[in-house]
């Protein structure tokens, strides 16, 4: 059975609110792994859609060349540079890193977002996989080049079954959040056979990786490995611009940092993303308003959502 995501599903399925003495620490922290000299915007859009959508505390984890100009564009967040490969990705290095400073015995990460912005798919698939056992407890959102590690081979400590299996089943909380394309992609399918049977297609991802998988597109299908899935509908084409993921991914490690699950965080983030498109078509017409602009609309679209 699907549940179409509506507002009347969405108040049923509230989101944890802070009560009014509150701290930072109480709203959570975000940590977003991602961007590169190439595309340092992707980690800017996530990490504002993250505190538009009520996260405490950020933290931005990016190419060392661009950093600075990632930290003067959000002042708000905490910037850390990583060393790049030649391919514009981050070494292992980078994992070790970050783990000391934020994973278990750091211990202070409310969600981890890892994808945006990011090249270098080989060197982001063992990134990934050396990240995950380092922030084991943490809730995980993979996007975009991050997601590449189900395709990797090695790393056995994110298999159950290891020798029998084609691909990663992750051991701990993860969020996919793929579009058509790269669901595809990943699957080694046509993107016209995802999307003829997208539910079926997102469902057989989740079950296979033991992950959560937002299947995108004018219609979103999010499905989770026990075999529950949700459907949403809404927003316009466009929606369909470059940065729109990562605002996207951005809305929803925010919600997961206030302390929501992975899969209300999804279903509450794709409904805001697709609300936020319809706002912004209201004032600009369905083309021509930018992934940038999506987040401003993410505070008064919860307010009248929750
Ligand atoms: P990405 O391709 O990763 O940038 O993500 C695009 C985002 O825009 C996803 O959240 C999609 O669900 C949304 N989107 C793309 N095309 C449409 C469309 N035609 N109507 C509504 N939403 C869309
Ligand atoms: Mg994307």
């Amino acid at each position: 059975m699907t549940t179409e995501i509506t507002a009347a599903t969405l108040r049923e399925w509230a989101l944890p609110e802070p009560s009014f003495d509150d701290d930072k620490e109480g709203r959570g922290h975000v940590l977003i792994v991602g961007g590169s000299r190439e595309m340092p915007g992707a980690v800017i859009l996530a990490a504002t859609a993250a505190l538009r959508a009520g996260a405490g505390k950020l933290t931005m984890a990016t190419a060392a060349t661009v950093a600075p100009l990632v930290a003067t564009t959000i002042p708000e967040a905490r910037v850390i540079g990583l060393a790049e490969t030649n391919g514009g990705g981050f070494t292992v290095e980078a994992a070790r890193r970050l783990g000391e400073q934020f994973g278990q015995s750091g211990g202070k990460i409310s969600s981890l977002l890892v994808g945006p912005g990011m090249q270098d798919d080989a060197a982001t698939a063992e990134l990934v996989h050396a990240l995950l056992p380092r922030f084991a407890g943490t809730p995980v959102i993979l996007d975009a080049a991050a997601m590449g590690a189900v395709r990797a081979q090695g790393a056995p400590h994110l298999l159950e079954e290891p020798k029998d299996m084609e691909h990663f089943r992750f051991r701990e909380a993860v969020l996919m959040t793929p579009h058509a394309g790269e669901l595809a992609h990943l699957t080694r399918r046509d993107k016209e056979q995802i999307c003829d049977a997208p539910l079926e297609a997102a469902q057989e991802a989740a079950r296979r990786w033991n992950a959560i998988v937002a299947l995108k597109g004018a219609t979103t299908v999010i499905a989770t490995p026990d075999g529950r899935q949700w459907q949403h509908q809404g927003g316009n084409v466009g929606l369909a611009i470059s940065g729109s993921g990562d605002t996207l991914a951005g809305i929803i490690a925010g919600l997961v940092a206030r302390g929501a699950t992975l899969e209300q965080a999804a279903a509450w983030g794709v409904a805001l993303h697709a609300s936020a498109g319809e706002q912004l078509s209201i004032r600009y017409g369905v083309l021509g308003y930018l992934a940038r602009e999506i987040s401003a609309e993410i505070p008064a679209l919860l307010r009248t959502l929750a």
